[in-house]
């Protein structure tokens, strides 16, 4: 059986505190106007539910879900499994993803939102793993940086797992095997920071 420890990365209330300000800053930046929130799926969907709420500027939600295929990380694609459903041409687009980590997602949205009219493309990461980035790719409003390791909770999944997790945890991979599971048959284990009975 797959053994994972969890660290709490930033604690539920650190997330809060930073979600209030990003919206803060974007309520700010967009005074006046109106957003077309595009969530990505599926780790995006807590952060875009505590954002949209302290918001003081009107706002559509949609949301999008890419995935990605092929054998290697060199040869793969992404495509879109969940398209949008709300009209993209002349609106201003914020795109809400969870994570950042070679680029190539957010990369891939801003590019496709582009061409299907949007008036501008900003976007909103709740955790940039800047140090892993292999295209480059401009963010306006960023949570938390993060130098290495593989986060989970506040909606972000390992195998399915995890994602009703308050806080920002990293998989501890220690003792673990090499591998990480494809599939989501591991146990259900206390992560530190879910003070949740399971
Ligand atoms: P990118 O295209 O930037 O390489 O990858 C972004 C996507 O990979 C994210 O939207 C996320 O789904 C997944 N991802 C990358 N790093 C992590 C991580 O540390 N934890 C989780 N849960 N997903 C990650
Ligand atoms: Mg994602």
């Amino acid at each position: 059986m797959e053994q994972f420890i969890l660290q709490t990365l930033f604690s539920r209330e650190r997330i809060a505190e930073r979600v209030r300000l990003l919206a803060g800053e974007i309520s700010k930046d967009f005074q006046g106007g109106s957003l077309l929130l595009v969530g990505v799926l599926k780790g995006a969907f807590v952060f875009v539910a505590d954002l949209i709420r302290h918001l003081s500027i009107p706002v559509e939600v949609d949301f999008i879900r890419l995935a990605s295929y092929g054998d290697t990380m060199e040869s793969q694609e992404l495509r879109i499994t969940k398209d949008l459903e709300l009209p993209v041409r002349g609106r201003d687009v914020l795109v809400v993803e969870d994570i950042v980590d070679t680029g190539k997602t957010l990369r891939y949205l801003q590019d496709t939102l582009k061409r299907k009219g949007a008036r501008t493309v900003s976007t909103c990461v709740l955790v940039d793993k800047r140090q892993r980035r292999q295209v480059e790719v401009a963010i306006d409003y960023v949570g938390f940086v993060v130098q290495e390791g593989f986060i989970v909770g506040y909606g972000l999944d390992y195998a399915e797992s995890y994602r009703h997790l308050p806080d920002l945890c990293v998989v501890d991979r220690k003792g673990a095997s090499e591998e990480f599971p494809r599939r989501s048959s591991g146990p259900r284990e206390k992560g530190v920071g879910d003070d949740r009975p399971m």
